[in-house]
């Protein structure tokens, strides 16, 4: 077993190989505070959540360090205070806006299996010099500004992106290209069009820090480069990320901390998992179909939702459709019963195998299907397997009886799927396969629900 991954900037699959294997370091961006967040975001969550228990898996539990930040500076925040505290000085209003909506997602990404990352620094904890030394927004673009690589002009500093041969080569972009279809007008203070802020004047009903070109607050894209290299140095092993963020804030990313520096590499492989749409159509407010996060776990377990997102490759789109909900929930109530609260075992070598191929989740829960069957046919052994195997990837978080209590008590009793299951029973015991129809009744059991068989067939009721 080696693990493999998919390299955004090099466009090929290759073995991975940590600059450290006693820290091998990740980053991802996380999430811009000001509202719930939709199942959309929930996908990097997952995904590279995954990935940090492989990598754990592989390397041991302390020897991987995952940051994800927490964007706390933004105009929409700006926008959503001054809607939603209308009484409050601006940055109180800011400080409720933004510790409201980070508990709000912890807890959401909690309950969807996700371990908390090594560290989550907060955007403005970061802009100005720290007393501990570590990597600040305002000290980098001083470096930019010193190298060569940022220049002030109408009271913002931008990036040159001309002053770095390589700017465009994540997203595969030419800066020629870009220059021809540019409006240049609108930016006229820009040496070119795509040249990007790194720092803006802050009036005074926008939150704003003392800096050596007045007052004001950074660039998103500085944010990253400046808590990515507080944690993880000047050169790390894994960036990641939604697809919508290649251009221009990996991009830029890139070219702020490669120039700040001089360094031949942000990160040594950059991963972006796929877009996500909602019922065959793409997200949006507009249409009714933009569905939070929270809105999901009202309805359905976390680890249901989970399930659903890593039956597609983190690369491919994914379609999120109720059908497919339903369809994970049968699987994992199977699941739940089959591993019967298995302890002790290790991962299965096929699932471990599939993950090293790039997360080759499709490919895992075919070797968990299989593990399934094994382990319902009688082989303790495949048992242990699969439930240790579910545990690694951030399932089977309650026993069995909980599992069905909680279904019970959140959806009601789902009498077609009792209906369904005494009708296999039924089916089983004509076949005089009674292991089977043993194990169908015992499910019922777990599920809270006792049958009792007459001369008129099965009847059933749920057991308080
Ligand atoms: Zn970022």
């Amino acid at each position: 077993m080696s693990l493999r991954l998919y390299d955004t900037l090099t466009k090929e699959k290759r073995p991975f190989t940590p600059l450290d294997p006693k820290n091998v370091r990740m980053y991802v961006c996380g999430p811009t505070v000001y509202d719930f967040a939709h199942i959309g975001n929930a996908r990097p969550v997952i995904v590279f959540d995954l990935l940090f228990r492989m990598l754990r898996y592989i390397y041991g539990p302390d020897q991987v360090t995952y940051v994800r930040n927490i964007t706390d500076v933004d105009d929409k925040i700006n926008d959503r205070a001054a809607r939603d505290f209308p009484g409050l000085p601006l940055n109180d209003a800011i400080r409720a806006v933004t510790e409201k909506t980070a508990d709000q997602f912890q807890t959401d990404v909690e309950a969807l299996g996700c371990l908390p990352p090594t560290f989550q620094p907060r955007a403005t904890d970061f802009v100005l010099p720290r007393a501990d030394g570590k990597t600040d927004m305002v000290t980098l673009i001083q470096q930019l500004i010193a190298r060569g690589h940022a220049y002030e002009a109408a009271g913002e500093v931008l990036f040159d992106t001309e002053s770095m041969p390589e700017y465009g080569a994540l997203s595969g972009r030419k800066l020629d290209e870009q220059q021809a279809g540019a409006r240049v007008a609108v930016d006229a203070h820009k040496k070119h069009p795509t040249d990007f802020v790194l720092w803006k004047q802050s009036s005074a009903e926008e939150p704003g820090w003392e800096s050596p070109w007045g007052r004001g607050r950074p660039g998103w894209h500085i944010e990253c480069s400046a808590m990515a290299e507080a944690y993880l140095g000047q050169t790390f092993d894994i960036h990641g990320g939604g697809l919508d963020l290649i251009f221009p804030h990996h991009e830029n990313e890139i070219a702020q901390s490669r120039c700040a520096h001089g360094t031949q590499a942000m990160a040594n492989t950059w991963m972006h998992n796929g877009f996500l749409q909602v019922e065959g159509e793409k997200m949006s407010k507009s249409t009714g179909n933009f569905v939070t996060i929270r809105e999901l776990l009202n309805d359905w377990p976390g680890e249901v939702l989970r399930l659903n997102m890593l039956k597609t490759h983190y690369r491919s789109p994914i379609d999120w459709t109720v059908k497919g909900l339903e369809e994970s929930a049968r699987t994992l109530d199977d699941w739940y019963w089959v591993a019967a609260d298995s302890k002790g075992g290790h991962p299965a070598n096929k699932v471990i195998d599939a993950l090293s191929d790039d997360l080759n989740t499709p490919q895992m829960i075919a070797a968990l299907h299989l593990l399934r069957n094994s382990a319902a046919a009688g082989d303790e052994k495949d048992r242990g397997k699969f439930a240790a195997s579910l545990r690694m990837l951030g399932f089977l978080s309650e026993s069995a009886a909980e599992w069905a209590a909680r279904k019970q008590q959140g959806g009601g009793v789902d009498a077609a799927k009792i209906d369904s299951l005494i009708a296999d029973r039924t089916d089983a015991r004509a076949n005089k396969d009674f292991k089977e129809s043993d194990r169908i009744r015992d499910q019922l059991a777990a599920m809270g629900v006792t049958i009792k068989d007459s001369k008129e067939g099965t009847s059933w009721e749920i057991a308080r």
